[in-house]
């Protein structure tokens, strides 16, 4: 489908000849083959921009190695950058969740896979961490969303908060809460409802929820075969609920991978897990190098 960025630049290269360090001129080529990559993996443009001016400042003057071609070595100077932007601080997947019990807000649109995530995020926790989990659905405009949850956590073996008709999700938070402490859970996950797009009410909503569980981690949940989007929907909730990761779904499919450069470079905010699949096992740590591949092709 396309050409990979490897070919790209060994066809630039073919057509240059040079011997010992890498010129400005050699380099500008490159880059430009560089940019047009990113922006088919669905990388934003102004991301793109400032992405390949750090590999030029990178590349500009090093010297060729000689065991490889010029075009190996930009390839190796892209792939390094884009590691050190993807990669977030600390151990991938960590989340904070020591001090039980430790609230977990689920924020997103909807559709996005949110409580899909939530449930395979508990059955991650309670499998591989051995936590005791607690999952409540704050999603009181859909009947369903709730009972939706309620059969996932039969089907994982974790407790769902009991459904009590006609509560609001600030009571619903508090109910949480007030259970996860007298049965002794060590995290519990609130998953909040979604919209199909942003607006005010959704954000108020949330910050009432966030203020009442004071989450230790905000995780927001984005399809990432959404790209641009994605990205848009990350600025802001970010800057109205102040996220500490991001969950990628849907990369089972077959995006290119931009949106995740995009997301880690315009907010900062670590991207956390990966969904791949619909399956409760189809949640993984994050690892850049595997994206760092499927953006270069
Ligand atoms: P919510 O509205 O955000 O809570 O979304 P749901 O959790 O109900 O998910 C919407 C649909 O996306 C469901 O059919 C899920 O099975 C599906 N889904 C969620 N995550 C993934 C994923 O990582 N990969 C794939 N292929 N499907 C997913």
């Amino acid at each position: 489908m396309f050409e990979n960025l490897s070919e790209r630049l060994s066809g630039v290269f073919d057509r240059l000849t040079k011997q010992g360090a890498l010129s400005d001129e050699d380099v500008k080529t490159a880059l430009r083959e560089v940019r047009v990559a990113l922006l088919e993996a669905d990388v934003s443009l102004p991301v793109a921009r400032d992405f390949v001016k750090a590999v030029q400042e990178k590349a500009t003057g090093q010297a060729v190695t000689k065991s490889v071609t010029p075009g190996q070595q930009v390839v190796k100077i892209v792939h390094d950058t884009l590691i050190d932007v993807l990669r977030g601080e600390g151990e991938p997947g960590a989340l904070k969740i020591d001090n039980p019990p430790a609230p977990i807000l689920m924020v997103g649109l909807q559709g996005s896979g949110k409580t899909t995530t939530t449930a395979k995020l508990a059955k991650r926790l309670k499998d591989r961490d051995g936590k005791r989990v607690l999952m409540a659905s704050l999603d009181v405009y859909r009947p369903a969303a709730q009972h939706q949850l309620e059969v996932l956590g039969k089907q994982i073996g974790v407790d769902t908060l009991p459904i009590v008709p006609g509560q609001k999700p600030a009571d619903i938070a508090k109910r949480a809460k007030q259970q996860a402490t007298m049965g002794g859970y060590d995290v519990y996950m609130l998953d909040t409802a979604g919209r199909l797009h942003i607006d005010e009410v959704l954000m108020d909503e949330v910050q009432i929820v966030r203020d009442i569980a004071t989450p230790r981690e905000i995780l927001l949940v984005v399809d990432g075969l959404t790209g641009q989007d994605a990205v848009n929907v990350a600025e802001e909730f970010d800057s109205k609920i102040g996220i500490t990761g991001v969950v990628l779904t849907r990369m089972d499919g077959d995006g290119r991978g931009g949106a995740a450069l995009s997301m880690r470079a315009v907010t900062g905010k670590p991207i956390k897990y990966v969904g791949l699949g619909e399956k409760m096992d189809a949640l993984e740590t994050f690892e850049p190098e595997r994206i760092a591949g499927r953006i270069l092709g």
